[in-house]
Order: C-alpha cells, then sequence, then structure tokens
C-alpha cells in the first residue's frame, strides 16, 4: 500500500508523511473516524513509507525489500493487534493467516466480515489482556531488521479494561524507536490518558466523488457509481454492499416494488403472501426493510418536482419511479409515511410480525388510489 494508493485523506497524508520526513515521529499516533473509509489503509500506507529503503516523491517505492516484505505481510518489525475470540485458549499469532487475508480482501475492514472470518458467532472479539502482556515482552526486545518497530492496534476501543491500562503503561514509559499505530472507529471510547497520550487525526468519511471514484476504479459503471455514492454517507462498506449483486437494497427494492404493485392491483391475497415472507426475514430485517420503504416512498414523492438536485435513488429505483411516482402525492405522503413509521416501531415492539406488516400492506393500498 502507497499514499497513493489512496483516495482521500490528503491533508493527514502530507501531516504523517512530514513527521517521517523531518524525524519527528511520536511515540503514538491515533487514526480516528467512522469505520469504511480507509483508516488502515492510510495506515500501511504510513508504514510502508516510514520503512520504504528508496522513498521517492513523497512516497514509498513499492519495490525495495522493505516494501516488498511490508506488501507480503513479513515485516518482522511491524506486528498487528486486534479484535478476536478466544481469550486464554488462543493467541493474536494464531489469527495472522486470517487477518492478512482479511486486510487484503477486505481494505476497508468491515467488523462484521472480521467476525465471519475468524467464526465468532455471538462473541464479540475484543483484544486481551495477554495481548498487551506480549505487546510489553516484545516491545522491550530490539527490532529485528530496522530502525522502528511497530504495533498497529485496530479497535483500540475494543481493549479490555486491563489491556488498556498495560498498553498506557506502555505510552507513559515509551520504548526508543517504537511506535503505536492506532486505529480506531470510537476514538472517543479510548482512555482518556491513551487519548492524551497521541497525536490525533481526524479522518472524514469519503466525499461523494472519492466513493465515486473508488468504484468506478472497482469497475462499477460510471452512473452506477454517482448513484451509489449519493447513498453511501462517504463509507465504502456501506457502498459496496449497495453496489453488491446480493446487496440488501437491491432485495428492498425488488421487495417494495412488488409490494407496490400488488397494492395497485388491490391483491389482498398476493399481499397477505408477501407479508408472511417479508416477516420472515426476522424482526430487525423487517424493521431495515420499513426504512427503506419509508426513504424511498419520500424519493418518490420528491421524484414529482422533477428536480434531480433532490432525489438520491439507484439506477434501479428511479426507473420504477417514471410510472410509480404519480401515486405519491400530496394527499396521501404524509399518511404513509406514518404508517410506515407505526409499522417499524410496533415490529420493534415485539408486535406479531406477520400481523403488522398484513395490516400495514392493506394500509398502503387504501392510500395509494388517492
Ligand atoms: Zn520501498
Amino acid at each position: 500500500m502507497r499514499f497513493s494508493d489512496i483516495i482521500g485523506h490528503k491533508s493527514t497524508i502530507d501531516s504523517l508523511r512530514d513527521l517521517v520526513d523531518t524525524d519527528r515521529l511520536p511515540h503514538a499516533i491515533l487514526m480516528g473516524g467512522q469505520e469504511g473509509i480507509g483508516k488502515m489503509r492510510v495506515a500501511r500506507a504510513f508504514v510502508s513509507y516510514l520503512y520504504c529503503l528508496d522513498k521517492k516523491n513523497g512516497d514509498s517505492c513499492g519495490k525495495c525489500p522493505a516494501c516488498l516484505q511490508n506488501a507480503h505481510h513479513n515485516n518482522p518489525d511491524v506486528h498487528y493487534i486486534f479484535p478476536r475470540t478466544g481469550a486464554n485458549t488462543k493467541s493474536t499469532e494464531s489469527f495472522l493467516p486470517q487477518w492478512y487475508e482479511f486486510l487484503d480482501k477486505n481494505p476497508y475492514m468491515s467488523k462484521e466480515e472480521w467476525a465471519r472470518a475468524i467464526d465468532a458467532g455471538n462473541t464479540v472479539p475484543v483484544i486481551y489482556r495477554s495481548d498487551a502482556t506480549e505487546i510489553s515482552r516484545t516491545a522491550a526486545l530490539s527490532s529485528f531488521a530496522y530502525r522502528y518497530k511497530t504495533y498497529v492496534i485496530w479497535m483500540p476501543e475494543r481493549m479490555q479494561p486491563q489491556c488498556a491500562n498495560a498498553l498506557l503503561k506502555l505510552l507513559e514509559e515509551p520504548f526508543p524507536d517504537t511506535i503505536f499505530l492506532l486505529v480506531s472507529n470510537a476514538p472517543g471510547n479510548l482512555l482518556p490518558t491513551i487519548f492524551s497520550r497521541t497525536q490525533r487525526f481526524n479522518l472524514k468519511p469519503l466525499k461523494d466523488e472519492e466513493v465515486c471514484s473508488i468504484l468506478v476504479a472497482d469497475g462499477i459503471s460510471f452512473p452506477e457509481a454517482q448513484e451509489v455514492a449519493a447513498l453511501s454517507e462517504g463509507n465504502m462498506i456501506k457502498a459496496f454492499d449497495i453496489a453488491g449483486e446480493g446487496g440488501e437494497i437491491k432485495e428492498f427494492s425488488a421487495l417494495y416494488m412488488q409490494m407496490m404493485r400488488l397494492a395497485y392491483a388491490r391483491n389482498a391475497g398476493g399481499l397477505r403472501m408477501l407479508s408472511d415472507s417479508i416477516a420472515a426475514m426476522g424482526r430487525e430485517k423487517t424493521a431495515r426493510y420499513l426504512a427503506y420503504c419509508a426513504r424511498l416512498t419520500r424519493e418518490n414523492f420528491i421524484y414529482n418536482l422533477k428536480n434531480p438536485e433532490l432525489n438520491a435513488m439507484t439506477r434501479g429505483e428511479e426507473q420504477f419511479s417514471v410510472r410509480f411516482s404519480p401515486f405519491i402525492n400530496y394527499k396521501n405522503v404524509e399518511r404513509l409515511i406514518t404508517e410506515i413509521q407505526r409499522a417499524h416501531d410496533d415490529i420493534l415492539r415485539n408486535a406479531n410480525g406477520k400481523l403488522v406488516m398484513f395490516d400495514f400492506m392493506l394500509k398502503v393500498m387504501l392510500q395509494l388510489r388517492k
């Protein structure tokens, strides 16, 4: 990973490069920001730059032995610490094969994907006390091949209290040429005493045009990338989820269209079957579907204003709206949104999902021809 591989985060990269160039590296750097914006990519490019033996034009060369070691995850002086399972039965080292594969395949670091990769099941992965003990042990040794030893800690907010205290100790009495790189989705949840000992960088969500370029580079057509970017809130995990083949948005949009066609046709039997199958998705997912219904209903209402600037729909949604939007109008939009909200709340309140959904769809049916 090189700085030039990264889209966005320019000012952070400039500051990081400057720290290396002027040999003013702090003992601890904290990169904070919401998930899915590429913080780990920046961290990895920084590590490559730090170790590169042939830096050129403010970037690592990608070819020297250090760059190759970093690219192949075998730099003996770079250590990764991350949330995991198996408190006393396993070590972080035993997860390294999955970890390196995860870094390469999920560069935007979806924590759900990571939990799946290590078969965490219902266990929330955390960073254990024993991980901090291991850091203290290796930090006391001299580096193997290079001047610096680096510990990249992903999601330090998941450190168990004992682990956090042990890390704090290391930050209070730092070893020379040892750098801690904390990559956090929730820097506000760190111990204030750790937080205050770091040099902090606050990475912002990606801009729509940045999300768009990343998607285009991934092979998505420009118009679709633009649409996805408008919905993704600067979060690449969300963007890939929306753009993906089996993405939930595509599934929900198909269900919404089916629901509206059946409602328009006053096909109560069809609506009953559909409400059963939606309720079978489970409470949480049904609630997400209803949140999607609220959004698309609003979008269809707005579509009537014929001002594309105000709309944020995927191409598939927009194609549907060309003919459907006139049915969402001043007479029914408020009532429809209220009914969606009510069904959403009822579902989360543990009411019978099938009944709530069927009742909701009948109300949609009555509103649709107003
Ligand atoms: Zn190099």
